[in-house]
């Protein structure tokens, strides 16, 4: 199963523009600058106000800044846990006004002059990562670490959408326009006819799945835990499970997550069941796995882990600091809530890969280095370089639908929705577990 590391593949590699600047245009050379910043009116947007404070508002409609730029008018666009970040723990790299949401797709209705893949009225998805398809690191097939984009003030990756002052600050997609820099590469063409749920994850949930299964490195019918069932862990099933996983165990608390994917044909424990706690469940992942653990486990919960008393006193302290303190500490030392991970080391054979999918943001987390040392874990991670699996997902939603695409999403709302979508999906209340937003 799966392809090595090494075998990056360029998806339609653009030849090396150079973005001029409309004459209009503020923006730095690259364009990457928060609002869009717009004088033809007003647009709705859901705008981060603090924590557990996101609010639906009209500001300026975005406009084309740099000759790579596109502006797309949106028609769904997803509520990812990535975002339940943003509205509680990463608050400090926040600021008031942004707009949030990177997992959009739309219609084209402008594109700048070095635009040329895609023209007004095309149909596109908009990966969560700003690539630009010609550096070195976009060669190499690592999108999510492109130079071109690259956040050099916080020594950050590639520029994400709608994602912290750490990732550019630039302005999302849960909006009713996008301005998508880099536009010459990013967006991808997708066909006319099925609904938008067909083709909108991805811009991240699909290649984000695809990916942890692919740094898994599941053997061809071996075994796989995945911790979290949200919308990357219950995908990364669904995918690890299409591409021949023998068995695959899922973790997590919730009951309608866990329903989920054993109708899928994942053999779920639920976390609570466990009356001795993590040494349970790893007990249980054992029994199903010759004694041995899992040949991968795939971490699909990241720092907001429940069960970790460390971490949560580290979240409560930064939220009672100021947000630029906050933030110095948050970088330098770190809020992660390890009981995912720490599980994940306990559970996975010897010798065995970790592959994580959740997001963590710490500098200091005690990692059991022995364990990690003596078991000879491999420890694969990071963002997903979207643009990279696209061609290998791509025939998976036009010949059909084998991994259930057309019915992920639990909630359908309009943008007004969003605040309480939010509150809801944080507090995992009303069986949501994928809210895509229909501006
Ligand atoms: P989510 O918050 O809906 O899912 C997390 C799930 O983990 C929840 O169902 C929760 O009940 C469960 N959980 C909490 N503590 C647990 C524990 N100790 N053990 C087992 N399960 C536990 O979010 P999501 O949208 O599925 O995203 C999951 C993670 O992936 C987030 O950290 C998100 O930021 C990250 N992510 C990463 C990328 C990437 O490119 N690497 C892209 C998208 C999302
Ligand atoms: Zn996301
Ligand atoms: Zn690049």
């Amino acid at each position: 199963m799966g392809r090595g590391p090494l075998s990056a593949r360029r998806t339609g590699s653009p030849a090396r523009p150079s973005p001029t600047r409309d004459a209009s245009s503020t923006g730095r050379t690259i364009g990457l600058s928060p609002a869009g910043g717009g004088v033809n009116g007003g647009m709705k947007a859901v705008v981060w106000h603090d924590r557990r404070d996101v609010r639906v508002e009209e500001v300026p409609d975005p406009t084309i800044q740099v000759s790579t730029d596109a502006i797309v008018e949106i028609t769904s666009s997803g509520l990812c846990g990535s975002d339940l970040h943003l509205y509680e723990v990463l608050g400090p790299f926040m600021t008031k006004g942004d707009i949030l949401g990177h997992e959009p797709m739309g219609i084209v209705r402008e594109v700048g002059a070095d635009v040329v893949n895609i023209a007004p009225g095309d149909r596109v998805v908009v990966p969560f990562n700003i690539s630009c398809g010609y550096c070195f690191m976009c060669d190499l097939g690592l999108q999510s670490q492109c130079e071109t984009t690259q956040v050099h003030e916080h020594d950050s990756g590639a520029a994400l959408f709608g994602y912290t002052k750490l990732y550019g600050q630039v302005a999302g997609g849960q909006a009713e326009l996008l301005r998508v820099p880099q536009a010459h590469y990013g967006p991808i063409k997708v066909p006319e006819g099925p609904p938008d749920d067909r083709f909108l994850y991805l811009s991240d949930v699909l290649p984000t799945a695809w990916q942890a299964v692919e740094y898994a490195a599941i053997p061809p019918g071996g075994s796989v835990a995945v911790l979290g069932l949200g919308p990357i862990g219950d995908m990364a099933c669904r995918i690890a499970l299409h591409r021949g996983a023998g068995t695959v165990i899922g973790v997590d608390r919730v009951p309608e997550r866990l329903e989920r994917a054993r109708r899928r044909g994942v053999d779920a424990l639920n976390l609570e069941d466990f009356v001795d706690g993590p040494d349970g469940v790893v007990e249980a992942i054992r029994e199903r796995t010759d004694g041995r653990g899992p040949d991968a486990v795939i971490d699909a919960v990241g720092m907001e882990a429940h069960g970790s008393p460390v971490g949560k006193l580290g979240h409560r302290m930064t939220s009672l600091l100021p947000d630029r303190v906050a933030a110095k500490v948050m970088e330098r030392v770190g809020i992660d809530r390890l009981a995912a991970l720490l599980l994940a080391i306990e559970a996975v054979r010897r010798g065995g890969t970790i592959s994580i999918v959740g997001v963590y943001g710490g500098m200091t987390d005690p990692m059991p280095m022995l364990t990690l040392f003596d078991k000879q874990i491999q420890l694969r991670m990071g963002q997903a370089n979207v643009r990279r699996w696209v061609d290998d997902i791509l025939p998976l939603l036009v010949d059909g639908d084998p991994l259930g695409v057309d019915e992920f999403a639990t909630h359908r709302l309009p943008l007004d929705a969003a605040p309480d979508a939010y509150a809801m999906f944080q507090k995992k209340q009303d069986g949501a577990v994928k809210v895509v937003f229909q501006p």
